[in-house]
């Protein structure tokens, strides 16, 4: 594995971050809502908006994923003291998905934008059909100035028929809107040699250019601990976004503003894919 691994300059990230045209940032449900309330964390959004429009202040666009509904609609469950039943996480995800947007909403705001929620289901970005329907969504939506901000449609999905987490959802955003780069905000802030939770001296492995079956069975060791995703769906989606051709960066998300912290050079994993192609709307 050795032989994949090279360090990135801050420079070459700053770069990448200035030069994209289309980002999409993957909000955990770790980072957007306080796991022991249940409530999303406000301020904390606040400062991520005002990153957002920094980017767009730029020329840039930036579309949003977010995770978080089960976790915040979930304290009306709370007095069950038990692990949520399918249909009673999907009831909490209809709960919570509404108190995100408005949320993200009142924020947006603020600065002059709009937001428009696109919930996708995994039949969706697996049509190709909906797949053109969600980017001809995305476009109009930021010509007129409302991020989009999606989520999965929880509220009617099933083990069987969902993606699960939004880490994978985000890449096949990245996919369909044809972006530069996929920005993952999580509670680590890279690829680590053992999960930084239980051993302090874990090391972070830098900048990947191939993901490789070492890699894959060093992620599965470290689920998730809030929400669905872990390392492993996170590598998962670095390779879908890889393949067309979008940088992935795997970051620390809940200190305030998280996309200023990686301009300047915060801890983060990058995964850089060989060829990349400007980012153009082309065929979906
Ligand atoms: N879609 C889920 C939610 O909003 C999160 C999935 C995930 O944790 O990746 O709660």
């Amino acid at each position: 594995m050795q032989e994949e691994i090279t360090e990135i300059c801050l420079a070459t990230r700053t770069s990448q971050l200035l030069s994209a045209r289309r980002l999409i940032v993957k909000i955990g449900s770790a980072v957007v809502a306080d796991i022991e309330t249940g409530e999303v964390r406000g301020p904390w959004l606040e400062t991520l908006i005002e990153d957002v429009v920094r980017f767009f202040a730029r020329g840039q666009q930036v579309i949003i994923v977010t995770s978080g509904a089960v976790a915040v609609g979930s304290r009306h469950f709370k007095q069950l003291g038990r692990s949520l039943r399918i249909e009673e996480k999907q009831a909490a995800a209809a709960i919570g998905q509404i108190r995100l947007m408005l949320a993200n909403e009142q924020s947006l705001k603020r600065h002059g934008f709009g937001l428009g929620q696109v919930l996708l289901a995994r039949a969706n970005v697996d049509d190709q059909r909906c797949r053109r329907n969600a980017r001809s969504a995305f476009q109009q939506l930021l010509k007129v100035g409302a991020v989009p901000v999606i989520n999965e449609n929880d509220a009617t999905a099933t083990p069987e028929t969902c993606l699960g987490d939004n880490d994978r959802l985000a890449a096949r955003v990245a996919q369909i809107a044809e972006a530069d780069v996929l920005i993952l905000l999580s509670d680590v802030d890279g690829l680590f040699t053992e999960d930084p939770h239980d051993n302090p001296m874990a090391r972070m492995i830098p900048q990947v250019s191939r993901i490789t079956p070492e890699m894959e069975t060093m992620a599965s060791l470290s689920p998730a601990r809030h929400g669905s995703g872990g390392m492993i769906t996170k590598l998962m989606a670095a390779r879908i976004a890889m393949e067309a051709g979008c940088n992935v960066v795997i970051a620390k998300g809940n200190k305030s503003y998280p996309l200023a912290a990686l301009e300047n050079g915060a801890p983060s994993k990058w995964f850089i894919p060989a060829a990349k192609e400007t980012a153009t709307w082309g065929v979906v």
